[in-house]
C-alpha cells in the first residue's frame, strides 16, 4: 500500500506520485505576520507538518519550504498607523509565529521571507512582460492580463466563460466570482513603503510572492502545494496563472487544501468574540499539547469544530497516552513474552499507517492507539505483560507520536514562556488562575520533586505523619499529583 491523498486540482484522491523517486518538493502558504497566529492557521499548519512528518515516516526526503509574508496590503496600513518601518513592525509577529509553531509541534519547515526576494520577484515580471502577459498601467503598477492564460479557473472549477478583458483589480482578496486581471506589482502610494527596482518603484502582490519563491527554491515544478481551503480562489488560482504562463509546465502536481476550522460551530471572527490566538488559550491555562491533539483529531478535510469541552477531552486524551507509557517505563517485568501482546503492538503500528495512507485520516490512527492503549493496560492490569514485550508497545507509540507529537511532557516551560510574554507585553490581566495553578509545578524540577517524595516516604515510615502530611501537600499545592502504588509514591504534574 502506499499514499492516497485528496489533490483538488483532479477533484479525487490520487495515488501519492512524486517527480524525483523518494523525494518530495513541497510549499505551503504561511502566514502574514501582522498578528498573533489564530487557531485556524494553526490547524492549517499542523495538518500540513503532519503531512510532512507522515512522508519523512513513509522514507521519502521531504524539501519543505513556507514562505513568510511580511509586506502587504494590511502591513503597510499598519506599519504606516504606527509610524514604523515594514520590518519593525513584522518582526515581533514573525518571532511570535516562530514560537508558536514550536509550542505546537511543528517540525520547522525551511521559511523563506518575501521582503529576501523582492528583486527576484521584479525579476519575474520582468519576463511576464517580455511575453505580454504582463502590462504596465498608468501609474506603474502591473497587472497579470488572465485572457493570457485560458486553463484560469481550473484549480476552483470556477468558469469564467464571458470574463472582460482589461478589468482589473489591485487588492489581494476580491470578490469570489469574477476574474480579473489582478496585481503582480503595486506602485507605491504617498506615505507607504515601497523598493527601487528594475521595473520601477513599487511592492509585489501577495499572489506573485508564492510563485517566485516556490519556484526558486523547489523548481519549476514540484510536488506539492497547500493552503488552508479559502486559498484555492483567487490566490492558488493566481499563483498557476503566474507561473504556468510563463514556464508551460505544470506547477505543482498536488493541491493539498485544509478544511476552514469553526469555534463552537461558528465561523472564528472577532466580532463573535470566538476568535482565539493560540496564546490566548494557553492564557486561559489549556495545555499546548491538548490544542495539538484536538488539532490533529479530525482528518484535515472534514469540519472540525473547535470546542472548549473538546479541549478538555484532549486533555485527558494526552495523559492516557503519557500515563500508559510512564506505566511502561516504571515497572518491573517478569522475564519473558506474551506473542498476544506483540502481535497486538505490531498490528497497531500497521493499523496506524494503513489510516494515515488513507488520505491522513488521523482519526483512525488515533483510535488504532487507543484501541491499544486500552487491551494493553488490561494486560498491565492482569500482569501479563513481560519484559520483551514492552519495547513493541513504546515502538507503537513512538510510531505514533513521530506524527502527533504529543506525548513529551514540556507543556510547563512552554506554558510559562507564555506568561513571562503576557508579563512583558503588560497584559497580566489575562493570564487566568488556571495558568498561574498550571505553571507553579514547573517550578520545582524532577528531582525536587523525587527528593521531596523520598522525605516523604522517610517520614511516613519513621511514623512521623505529620511531616509527611505537610510535605504532601506541599507538592500538591506545587500541582504535583501523587499515586501510591505497590512500586511507592509516584508522581505526575497536573
Ligand atoms: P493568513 O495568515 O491569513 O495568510 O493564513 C495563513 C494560513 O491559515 C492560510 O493557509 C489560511 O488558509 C489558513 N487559515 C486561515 N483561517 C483558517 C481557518 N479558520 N481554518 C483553517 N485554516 C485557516
Ligand atoms: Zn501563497
Amino acid at each position: 500500500m502506499s499514499l492516497r491523498l485528496y489533490n483538488t486540482m483532479s477533484a479525487q484522491v490520487e495515488e501519492f506520485r512524486t517527480l524525483r523517486d523518494k523525494q518530495v518538493f513541497m510549499y505551503a502558504c504561511g502566514p502574514t505576520v501582522y498578528d498573533y497566529g489564530h487557531i485556524g492557521n494553526f490547524r492549517t499548519f499542523v495538518a500540513v507538518d503532519m503531512l510532512q512528518r507522515f512522508l519523512r515516516q513513509s522514507g521519502y526526503d521531504v524539501h519543505y519550504v513556507m514562505n513568510i509574508t511580511d509586506v502587504d496590503d494590511k502591513i503597510i496600513r499598519n506599519a504606516a498607523r504606527d509610524g514604523v518601518s515594514v520590518q519593525q513592525y513584522t518582526a515581533k509577529y514573525e518571532k511570535a509565529f516562530l514560537e508558536d509553531s514550536a509550542m505546537i509541534g511543528i517540525e520547522p519547515p525551511k521559511l523563506v521571507r518575501a521582503t529576501d526576494h523582492i528583486n527576484d520577484m521584479a525579476e519575474f515580471v520582468g519576463k511576464l512582460l517580455a511575453k505580454d502577459i504582463a502590462y504596465c498601467s498608468d501609474d506603474g503598477s502591473y497587472y497579470f492580463r488572465i485572457a493570457k492564460f485560458p486553463a484560469y479557473g481550473k484549480l476552483s472549477k470556477k468558469d469564467f466563460g464571458g470574463m472582460l478583458d482589461g478589468a482589473r483589480v489591485d487588492v489581494d482578496e476580491y470578490d469570489k466570482d469574477s476574474a480579473r486581471d489582478f496585481a503582480l506589482w503595486k506602485a507605491p502610494k504617498p506615505g507607504e513603503a515601497f523598493w527601487q527596482t528594475s521595473i520601477g518603484p513599487g511592492r509585489p502582490g501577495w499572489h506573485l510572492e508564492c510563485s517566485v519563491m516556490s519556484m526558486k527554491e523547489l523548481g519549476e515544478s514540484f510536488d506539492l502545494h497547500a493552503g488552508g481551503e479559502d486559498l484555492v480562489f483567487p490566490h492558488h488560482e493566481n499563483e498557476i496563472a503566474q507561473s504556468e504562463s510563463l514556464t508551460g509546465k505544470t506547477f505543482s502536481q498536488f493541491w493539498f487544501h485544509v478544511r476552514f476550522l469553526l469555534v463552537e460551530g461558528e465561523k472564528m471572527s472577532k466580532s463573535l468574540g470566538n476568535f482565539y490566538t493560540l496564546r490566548d488559550l494557553v492564557l486561559k491555562g489549556y495545555k499546548p499539547s491538548s490544542i495539538r491533539y484536538l488539532l490533529t483529531s479530525v482528518p484535515y478535510r472534514n469540519q472540525l469544530n473547535f470546542t472548549f469541552d473538546g479541549l478538555k477531552q484532549a486533555a485527558v486524551s494526552v495523559d492516557r497516552l503519557r500515563n500508559f507509557r510512564q506505566r511502561l517505563k516504571d515497572k518491573n517485568f517478569p522475564s519473558g513474552s506474551d506473542p498476544a501482546i506483540r502481535t497486538l503492538a505490531h498490528e497497531t503500528i500497521t493499523h496506524m499507517r494503513e489510516a494515515l495512507e488513507d488520505d491522513l485520516n488521523t482519526a483512525q490512527a488515533q483510535a488504532a492507539i487507543f484501541e491499544m492503549v486500552r487491551l494493553a493496560n488490561s494486560a498491565l492490569d492482569a500482569g501479563k505483560v513481560k519484559q520483551n514485550d514492552v519495547a513493541p508497545l513504546l515502538e507503537g507509540l513512538s510510531k505514533f507520536d513521530e506524527i502527533f507529537a504529543v506525548l513529551e511532557d514540556d507543556d510547563r516551560p512552554k506554558m510559562k514562556a507564555v506568561f513571562d510574554w503576557a508579563v512583558g507585553e503588560g497584559r497580566e490581566k489575562e493570564i487566568s488562575s488556571e495558568l498561574r495553578e498550571g505553571i507553579r509545578s514547573a517550578e520545582l524540577s524532577d528531582s525536587d520533586i523525587e527528593q521531596k517524595i523520598a522525605a516523604m516516604e522517610g517520614a511516613r515510615k519513621a511514623r512521623n505523619f505529620k511531616l509527611s502530611d505537610s510535605l504532601r501537600a506541599e507538592l500538591v499545592a506545587a500541582g504535583i499529583m501523587i499515586e501510591n502504588t505497590k512500586e511507592g509514591a509516584r508522581w505526575r504534574r497536573k
